[in-house]
């Protein structure tokens, strides 16, 4: 009776789990065992996703009357990262939606998709790769519209588009036909019978993203799904933001690639001292990235050019280290992470996709030459 009194006093004395505490919890009891499936392309976590959502993983972010802070959404997505990579994934393309809507100046938008997004009720993505790529003369936009009486009509396809499914949302962009220069940011349903998803060829990870090539066949897009009319200066306000939820996909996976290296340090740490690369220097630089993430999240709206470029270093420094920290891990792990069932692999797979999903590490070292 003493004890049970004393723990309800404990209890209370505790502060509130915060968001990605809850969402740490969750990756640990209930994604852990769904991350081999995820890996294989049998599962698409739909329900993990809605549960996240109902803890608030895709809300803390929302702007509250003017600023807006992504430092917890960029932990509770490393946190999802440290267990599996492909649902970090899927939490960034959430996020990213959500961010899309929560800085739209399309109220009735807002109002009619905002809370289905950041609950969770609804899912989605993103479908701004080629956009990004075009921006910086990489590719020529995929996308096409052209104004009709209440809204667009839009065709072309996206070879790409991860966290879809029949019922889901993305945000992407046309260029306008009929007003050449113009493009304008809108909501694909893909419910509406003119989008089509496609199956992808097997990937290398990624499966169970719920990844698809996306048609459109003359889509109609009524005005009431357009994000920005003017999409050019709506992307400088949520770009910050779209590459630095990235973030949180790569910090998750070097915290696990350390993990990996001191569990085999019992063992073989005799002989993995003579590696060059060791846990370690991965925690050192881990803190690093972790310190200038949480200083650049509190800030995403700053405009100045310093800024921005302290965002695209810290991603392309992330996507290097992700895929350095992997294959550290496998070195370390030895035959044990050669097998297949061993997680070290999947990482090394995983941190691929960091250093690969737009913006690219090629496109990253591009910006930043500034051509
Ligand atoms: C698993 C997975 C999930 C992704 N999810 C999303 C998403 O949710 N949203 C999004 O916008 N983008 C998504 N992408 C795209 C991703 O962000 C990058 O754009 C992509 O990885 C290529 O980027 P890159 O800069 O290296 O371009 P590159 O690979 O250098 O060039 C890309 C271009 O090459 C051409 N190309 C590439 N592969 C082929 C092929 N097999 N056959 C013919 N042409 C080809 C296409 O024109 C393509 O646009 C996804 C990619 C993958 C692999």
């Amino acid at each position: 009776m003493g004890s049970l009194a004393l723990s309800r006093v404990e209890a209370l004395d505790r502060p509130a789990p915060s968001i990605s505490d809850e969402v740490a919890r969750i990756a640990r009891q209930e994604l852990a065992p769904l991350a081999s499936g995820i890996d294989a392309g049998t599962i698409y976590p739909a329900e993990l996703l809605r549960s996240l959502g109902k803890v608030g993983a895709w809300r803390s972010h929302v702007p509250q009357e003017g600023p807006a802070d992504l430092r917890c959404a960029i932990q509770s997505i490393a946190a999802l990262g440290e267990v599996c990579g492909a649902t970090a994934f899927m939490a960034w393309c959430q996020n990213t939606l959500v961010w899309y809507v929560a800085n739209s100046n399309n109220l009735k938008l807002a109002q009619r998709f905002g809370d289905d997004f950041s609950s969770g009720a609804r899912l989605g993505g993103t479908g701004l790769s080629n956009p990004m790529k075009t921006f910086f003369g990489i590719e020529k936009f995929k996308l096409k519209g052209r104004k009709v009486e209440g809204g667009y009509v839009v065709k072309g396809a996206l070879p790409w588009v991860s966290n879809l499914g029949p019922d889901h949302f993305f945000g992407t962009i046309f260029e306008r036909e009929d007003e050449p220069g113009s493009i304008v940011m809108f909501l694909a349903d893909c419910a509406d019978p003119a989008v089509t998803l496609q199956p992808c060829k097997p990937f290398l990870a990624m499966d169970g993203t719920g990844t698809y090539g996306v048609q459109f066949r003359e889509l109609f897009v009524p005005d009431e799904l357009i994000l920005a009319t003017t999409a050019a200066a709506f992307v400088k306000k949520i770009r910050a933001g779209f590459i630095l939820l990235q973030v949180g996909m790569g910090l998750g996976l070097i915290k696990d690639c350390i993990q990996i290296m001191d569990e085999v340090h019992p063992p073989l740490g005799h002989v993995n001292r003579y590696l060059p690369q060791q846990p370690t220097q991965f925690r050192e630089l881990h803190a690093e990235f972790e310190k200038e993430a949480m200083a650049l999240a509190a800030d995403p709206y700053n405009a100045e050019d310093s800024y921005w470029r302290r965002v695209i270093a810290l991603r392309l420094r992330l996507g290097d280290a992700s895929v350095a920290a992997a294959h550290a891990a496998m070195l370390h792990c030895g035959a044990r992470g050669y097998l297949k069932s061993h997680r070290a692999q999947r990482r090394l797979r995983e941190a691929y996709f960091v250093a690969i999903v737009t913006p690219a590490t090629k496109q990253l070292r591009k910006m930043l030459a500034g051509d």
